[in-house]
């Protein structure tokens, strides 16, 4: 597990792009007998959000060229992500564990500062960085399904293990959302690596997290001789300069916690002519979904309204999203007594509100509406924040935690 991390974490892939990352955990647990789900199988593809398909080329191109198997490659259909479903043929609940898989466009520190730097195993790909510990979370379902194939005639029931891409942005968890591959899921457990919780803690996440979308706009205005003709042309720029103000400014929601961010704006053509071309990158969060949807919504009146002020076209496209999360009480009892019984865990509390996001929210959703339970869980380590170029893990102490209340659960749940 520790050995298989520090591979995933020298090689990152970014959302969308984790075809290396794919094939290993394809092979892997092809090799222990699961049966899969890979490609399009696993998504409704009009909800795999924020996919970029240059990106995408590029990666495939670049995964064929560092020893990509060109079968598997056609296979995933230029999905990554993969679902691995043991069956052991005994009746029982259908138990889902979800894992995401990718990293954070972020550089790592290459000095001996660095855990992954003094033990060689630093991120090779400039820019990119495992900097949110998902490389962990992905060998750590890795090694749960090595577990159960060891066990398997403990186990009933079915268990699903959810390698979900794209997770950063909140891009990757929807398309699986809305597939019809939870429809049968009884229980949904998910978890992450450090956040709240420092090494050996366990939090509890009873409630909490923000519903969020992320939104790309374009604008796009008219062109004309900045000095000769300005009245002809339509500033696609100021169009986006407006709206930034404005949604900057949406007022607050009494009912509770509301975040908007312009990430980004790129405009223009040149210093003479009336900039053409406007985009911009923004989020918006709220406490539910009804509060996002006031704040979504806001925006989209604002970016309209700053179009028909400007004469400009514009076009919103939705690149992420999430909801808040209400775990079910007695799952959650269940996962804290486990936890309290690792016998390295020294702490575990609840979490009832975080300001975060997290897409895991949408999975659990999904199981909910269909009467299935859900919960999810931090387990620590001493990180120095999370996306950062000094963030750690202490991989040989933090990973067997999380392991063993993983595999802990099962034993609850599947066991024969
Ligand atoms: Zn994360």
């Amino acid at each position: 597990m520790i050995e298989t991390r520090r591979q995933f974490h020298h090689h990152p892939e970014i959302a969308w792009t984790e075809f290396l990352t794919t094939q290993t955990i394809v092979n892997r647990v092809r090799d222990l007998g699961f049966k899969t789900v890979v490609g399009k199988a696993l998504f409704d593809t009009e909800h795999a959000l924020g996919r970029e398909p240059k990106v995408i080329e590029e990666a495939m191109q670049r995964s064929l060229k560092l020893g990509m198997n060109p079968q598997l490659l056609k296979e995933l259909e230029g999905y990554t992500g993969c679902m691995a479903i043991w069956e052991t043929g005994r009746p029982g609940p259908v138990t889902a564990l979800r894992f995401d898989i990718d990293c954070v466009n972020v550089e790592e520190n290459h000095d001996a500062t660095n855990e992954a730097n003094r033990e060689g195993f630093d991120s090779e790909c400039s820019g990119l960085m495992h900097a949110c510990g998902h490389d962990a979370h992905a060998a750590m379902g890795l090694a749960v399904a090595h577990w159960i194939h060891d066990n398997a005639d403990t186990l009933k029931g079915t268990i699903k293990l959810i390698f979900q891409p794209a997770e950063e942005g909140t891009k990757g968890a929807a398309g699986i959302a809305y597939s019809k591959n939870l429809d049968d899921v009884d229980y949904l457990v998910g978890g992450h690596i450090g956040v709240a919780a420092k090494l050996h803690e366990v939090a509890v996440i009873r409630s909490g997290f923000l519903a969020t979308t992320k939104m790309n706009v374009t604008f796009t205005g008219v062109p004309a001789h900045a000095g000769a003709a300005a009245e002809l042309g339509r500033n696609a720029l100021m169009a986006a300069c407006s709206a930034a103000m404005q949604i900057m400014g949406i007022a607050r929601h009494g009912q509770g916690d509301t975040s908007v961010n312009i990430g980004t704006i790129s405009a223009g053509e040149g210093r003479n002519v009336v900039p053409v071309h406007a985009k911009m990158e923004l989020e918006v969060r709220g406490k539910n979904n009804e509060i996002n949807r006031y704040m979504q919504e806001t925006a989209e009146r604002m970016i309209k309204g700053s179009a028909e002020s400007y004469g400009v076209q514009y076009k919103i496209d939705i690149m992420g999203m999430a909801t808040d999360i209400h775990s079910d009480e007695d799952l959650s009892d269940i996962l804290e007594a486990e936890a309290k019984e690792v016998p390295t865990v020294q702490k575990v509390f609840d979490i009832t509100s975080c300001t975060g996001s997290e897409d895991c929210s949408l999975l659990m959703q999904t199981v909910q509406k269909h009467g299935g339970k859900a919960t999810f869980f931090y387990y620590g380590c001493n990180h120095h924040g999370h996306h950062k170029g000094n963030f750690e893990i202490q991989d040989t102490e933090s990973m067997p935690e999380g392991f063993e209340i993983f595999v802990r659960m099962l034993q609850r749940l599947n066991s024969n």
